[in-house]
């Protein structure tokens, strides 16, 4: 891809998706540069990745094509402000913020801006993230083309209409921390029966892994996955039961709709 990118910010999630960018070769790491607000950053991501690196993010939005605003959501403002007379006329602006959209950066660039707001995940870092995407009236359908060809570089995507973009957060971007609770969880189960820590890790995770195989490689229905574990009179339904008795289910729903009502409330 002949295109310079840009991330304006430097941080858990830039990190990951310029990873999965240098590693999968589409552009070279002398068409990336990342900008951030401390020197520590900056020298951590000149020595891990071997990018151009600055602290003055005005200089990236004139070098960058397309330009990936890795802030913290209250920060969106400020950067914004600062940049937008710099900016490339035809350039591209991705968000990947939580609760701000694509009105919000229309409204603080204040002219017509080409902006594409997705949810990435960190994940990503591995090769195994997921984004959701959606972009404004001003980007053609090949430009539109172009930002998800990058994104595979990290992630899988999927095409969303904006007004579903706020419940995305709770169920993909977010969501690796429950799964973690939950690895953490079951292995500290098989550790009380006596299973050594590293292999119940390895254990608990590789069955996770496993079971979204399932999922998304034989199309069934993750009920149909379930039954089919469960032996009649086995040990599995107890454990099935147990679970519902818990509200393991209304547990993780609840949790995804605090996390959507923070997400609306965040700025
Ligand atoms: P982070 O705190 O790890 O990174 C933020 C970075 O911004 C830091 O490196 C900081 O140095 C830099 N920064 C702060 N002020 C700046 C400024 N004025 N100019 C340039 N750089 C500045 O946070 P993160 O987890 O990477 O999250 C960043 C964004 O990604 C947020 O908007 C968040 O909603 C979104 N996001 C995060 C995740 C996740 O799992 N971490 C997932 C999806 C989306």
């Amino acid at each position: 891809m002949n295109k310079k990118i840009g991330f304006i910010g430097a941080g858990k999630m830039a990190q990951a998706m310029i990873e999965g960018i240098l590693k999968s070769h589409l552009i070279p790491k002398e068409n990336i540069m990342a900008s951030a607000n401390t020197e520590k950053t900056i020298e951590h991501i000149e020595k891990t990745f071997g990018i151009v690196t600055t602290l003055n993010n005005r200089y990236l939005a004139r070098y960058a094509d397309i330009l990936v605003l890795a802030v913290n959501p209250e920060l969106y403002a400020n950067v914004i402000k600062e940049i937008k007379n710099d900016m490339k006329p035809a350039s591209i602006i991705i968000t990947i913020a939580a609760g701000i959209s694509l009105m919000d950066i229309e409204q603080l660039f204040g002219f017509q801006v080409k902006a594409v707001r997705t949810m990435p995940n960190t994940p990503s870092l591995v090769g195994e993230g997921m984004s959701a995407i959606c972009a404004n009236i001003y980007l053609e359908e090949s430009e539109i083309c172009e930002v998800e060809r990058l994104f595979h570089t990290f992630s899988k995507t999927e095409r969303l209409d904006e007004k579903l973009m706020d419940a995305v957060p709770a169920i993909s971007g977010s969501s690796p921390a429950y799964v973690y609770m939950l690895i953490e969880a079951m292995a500290d189960g098989g550790v009380r029966q006596g299973i050594p820590r590293d292999q119940a890790y390895r254990l608990a995770a590789q069955a996770v892994l496993g079971a979204a195989k399932m999922v998304l490689e034989t199309g069934k229905h993750p009920g149909e996955l379930k039954d089919n574990v469960c032996t009649p009179g086995g040990a599995t339904i107890e454990a099935v039961i147990t679970l519902e008795e818990k509200q393991f289910r209304g547990s993780i729903t609840a949790a995804m709709e605090s996390c959507t009502n923070k997400v609306k409330n965040l700025i």
